[in-house]
């Protein structure tokens, strides 16, 4: 970052980007915000090549922010032989910790053994879980008693046999994508949410050269060119060529996951546990401070890609799965706090169920001039970089900077030095003033350094330490950092994607809503209308989330 400058993710950043972004040619113009994209034009800044990244809606707003939020090594993929994927994640896991180890925590993960399945079976296969990840110490599984089981998970159904225990992390998506953005930008891309790239340009040859780009806030236009094109689109990958009339090399088969989101009061696990219905029926229950989120489903989805939501059957489909793995805890859906649905960007495969099929990704190389990458993980989003960057060097040659950094570059959120002192003393601090356990507590698993900014902040004004609301567990100078430095444009940026508050906290964060359009107003010059318009889309998108029909 030059001095004098904006942030980059200001919002005077954000549009001298756009402009620079139409002004020189760039090496790469990467299309979509979510994880792969972000993680893309990450790895091509690291490597010196100038770059710049565009989102239509805002990093994350995809399936980025609608996964099960887990960076995991994926045993369950080792049934269906994919040895290679499960290497690679469980490996990966550990990077990824290592990179962002204030926003990937750690989870133990229970994988529950029910008669009459044989517990030999499963302990082998998460022997062999071990090998792949090359796991030590601490890592490698532990075998579970029943009565040891009753401990970790409580009122989990019979006839129990025991269990394995392992290490696994759970993390939360959209900021690790948010970040991913954010450490392309402070190593030089230039990146703008709320920009749709529309029509890619093509020369005579039919090489791909850019694309024009709409600030879908203001409607100006930016022709962006660009030796290459990166179509990161996730699920909008295939609409993404498809607008612009070029050949689909494989179809994509999205396919829609559903969770539901429980008070842990109601369902007291301490960390995940894998869950098996008497009828067969497979999920996941994960433990994130004081909720328990359920999944999920896997169906080919057809609807639209912008507006994936969870249907009442889905919800009582994971409800009963959740009931019946639990027939003691007296589930009902009234306790169904919240629901949220995504797609998965699979790629085809004849013959296959969606849940069959692959999570490996692909890179598909033309038109020249453009790279199209689908398919894949969190997880896995560094490995996935890394191959788009393989491809790319087809089209630009060898990068300035012909090294991969992206392992031992840590995410800017990043604490330096002893991570468990910073957590301890920052909590304390955020504690002094009177900010409460459980906002504190939230504070801490989302933020990292940034919580520095907060209490500089605060250390000028102790109001940005006031609750946005009662009962929300977040204080107003959470807005007001969103906006100058990461990008937050609307409500919906700020309330689902920056704080979590609309899955994450009790009735959406409404209580709050107020408060943070009023600070967000102030900063960006919303009028009434502005204002009003953003708490109306806003109200919408918590109605969407809630239970369908309740
Ligand atoms: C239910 C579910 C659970 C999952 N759980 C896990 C998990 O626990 N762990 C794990 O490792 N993986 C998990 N996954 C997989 C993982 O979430 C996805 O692989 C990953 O998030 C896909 O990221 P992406 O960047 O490719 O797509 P997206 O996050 O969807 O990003 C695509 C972006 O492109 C943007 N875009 C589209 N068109 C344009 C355009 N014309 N111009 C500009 N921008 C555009 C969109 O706005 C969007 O932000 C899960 C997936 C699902 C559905």
């Amino acid at each position: 970052m030059s001095e004098g400058a904006p942030h980059p993710f200001s919002p005077a950043g954000r549009i001298e980007a756009l402009r620079a972004m139409a002004t020189k040619p760039l090496d790469v113009l990467v299309i979509g915000g979510g994880i792969t994209g972000s993680g893309v034009a990450r790895d091509a800044a690291l490597r010196g090549w100038k770059v710049a990244l565009v989102d239509k809606e805002d990093f994350g707003f995809g399936t980025s922010s609608r996964s099960s939020k887990i960076v995991h090594g994926g045993v369950r993929y080792l049934e269906y032989g994919h040895f290679l994927l499960v290497r690679e994640s469980a490996r990966e896991r550990r990077v990824v910790q290592s990179i962002a180890p204030h926003l990937v925590h750690r989870l133990d993960f229970l994988y529950p053994v029910f008669a009459p399945d044989s517990l030999l079976k499963v302990r082998a296969g998460l022997a062999v879980f071990d090998w792949l990840a090359s796991a030590e110490g601490a890592e490698k599984h532990e075998m579970l008693e029943p009565d040891q089981v009753r401990e970790h998970v409580p009122g989990l159904r019979d006839p129990l046999r025991g269990a394995v225990l392992y290490p696994e992390y759970i993390t939360d998506d959209a900021r690790l994508t948010l970040e991913n953005a954010l450490s392309a930008a402070e190593h030089g891309a230039l990146v703008a949410n709320h920009a749709r790239a529309e029509e890619l340009f093509r020369d005579s040859s039919g090489r791909i050269h850019g694309a024009r780009v709409r600030d879908t806030l203001d409607g100006s236009v930016y022709e962006v060119q660009a030796r290459a094109v990166v179509n990161a689109g996730g699920p909008w990958a295939q609409e993404i060529l498809q607008e612009s009339r070029l050949p689909v090399p494989k179809a994509l088969r999205p396919s829609k996951g559903i969770h539901i989101l429980l008070s842990a009061e109601r369902l007291p696990l301490s960390g995940a546990t894998f869950l098996k219905t008497p009828s067969g029926r497979r999920g996941l229950a994960m433990r994130r401070l004081d909720y328990v989120y359920v999944g999920t489903t896997d169906e080919e989805y057809t609807g639209p890609l912008d507006t994936p939501r969870a249907t009442r059957e889905e919800v009582l489909d994971v409800l009963a799965m959740t009931q019946d793995s639990f027939p003691n805890a007296g589930l009902e859906l009234t306790d169904v706090l919240a629901s949220w649905a995504g797609i998965r960007p699979l790629i085809a495969e004849e013959g296959k169920s969606t849940r069959d099929t692959s999570r490996e990704d692909e890179v598909w190389h033309g038109p020249p001039g453009l790279v199209t990458v689908a398919g894949g993980k969190l997880t896995t989003y560094r490995r996935m970089a890394g191959r788009v960057v393989e491809a790319l060097r087809n089209e630009l040659g060898t990068p300035p900077d012909d090294v991969d950094r992206t392992a031992e570059t840590p995410l800017p959120g990043a604490p330096a030095g002893d991570v468990a002192a910073f957590v301890r003393e920052r909590g304390e601090r955020l504690a002094a003033p009177g900010v409460s356990g459980r906002t504190v507590e939230r504070l801490l698993w989302l933020y990292g350094r940034q919580l520095d900014d907060l209490l500089a902040l605060a250390g000028g004004d102790p109001d940005w330490l006031e609750p946005l609301g009662p009962d929300v567990p977040a204080v107003r100078g959470e807005v007001k950092l969103a906006v100058e430095r990461e990008m937050a444009l609307t409500l919906a940026d700020f309330m689902d994607r920056r704080s979590a508050l609309l899955l994450f906290s009790p009735d959406f964060g409404l209580a709050g809503v107020e408060t943070a359009a009023d600070v967000m107003a102030e900063l960006l010059g919303w009028d009434d209308a502005r204002r009003t318009h953003e708490l109306a889309a806003y109200r919408q998108l918590a109605a969407e989330h809630a239970v369908p029909g309740a």
